[in-house]
């Protein structure tokens, strides 16, 4: 099939569901953004998903956003760089994507901070802070597999963030630990936000749900899905 087709076929799907599960559970469609992953996925496919009216792209590793950025110039895109972020590859993200999910220790903040402030676009960089989920579910902490802040940081990180103008603070974002209840995961995560936007109103992006478990994050009130193989297919390779 063609591969135009089958782009327009799967988002026409997903948004379908998407639509569905909000009105099971009360909530706006309009209110829930869908992010298409396009990490190893070429610039085709993207130019594709571009004339399908998607304008919200996620990639997870600096040196593939820079790559693709760049071939994309053209396009008016809003890059979300959702993958583990080295401190020393930050500078390179800041300059080009539009919201970072995976900010979870204070040393990558002043490190983005330093990035934003030569940006090629003249936006503060959106933040989200990441949380680790892993208790949520009984596991043992996994911070250094999945990333993310320990629910205690949270407030810490958000102040730091606050205090620099290149960056905007905007809610949190978590992954589901594969073997555990997404539900308890992002029932956490909501927990998390609820007290992040009663200090900071304007912090009410909740980024969570995968292909897998996009219904348990609409469920628990998230605002933007990142979505990759529902859309695009089982990757190439494994990252
Ligand atoms: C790859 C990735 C996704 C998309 O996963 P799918 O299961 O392909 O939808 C979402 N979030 C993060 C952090 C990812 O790395």
């Amino acid at each position: 099939m063609d591969r135009a087709v089958q782009l327009q076929q799967r988002l026409a799907q997903v948004q379908g569901h998407v639509d569905e599960l909000c009105a099971q559970h009360d909530r706006d469609p309009s209110d829930v953004t869908i992010i298409v992953v396009t990490k190893t996925w070429p610039e085709s496919d993207i130019r594709h998903l571009v004339s399908l009216g998607v304008q919200d792209m996620g990639e997870n590793k600096g040196q593939e956003l820079s790559e693709k950025a760049a071939k994309c110039a053209d396009l008016d895109l809003r890059w979300h760089f959702i993958g583990q972020l080295q401190t020393n590859k930050a500078a390179g993200v800041a300059r080009v994507a539009s919201c970072v999910h995976s900010v979870d220790r204070s040393r990558l903040v002043k490190a983005l901070a330093k990035g934003a402030a030569d940006r090629l676009v003249s936006q503060p960089l959106e933040c989200l802070i990441q949380i680790s989920l892993d208790h949520a579910v009984g596991e043992p902490d996994a911070t250094g597999v999945r990333g993310g802040a320990l629910r205690a940081d949270c407030e810490e990180l958000a102040d730091l963030i606050l205090s620099f103008p290149a960056l905007r603070l905007r809610g949190v974002m978590g992954v589901a630990p594969p073997s555990g209840d997404a539900r308890a995961a992002f029932n956490e995560l909501r927990e998390v936000s609820a007290d992040l936007v009663g200090h900071h109103p304007d912090a009410t992006w909740i980024s969570a749900g995968m292909s897998g478990d996009l219904g348990e994050a609409i469920a628990a009130g998230a605002t933007h899905l990142r979505i990759g193989s529902a859309i695009l297919g089982e990757r190439p390779y494994l990252r």
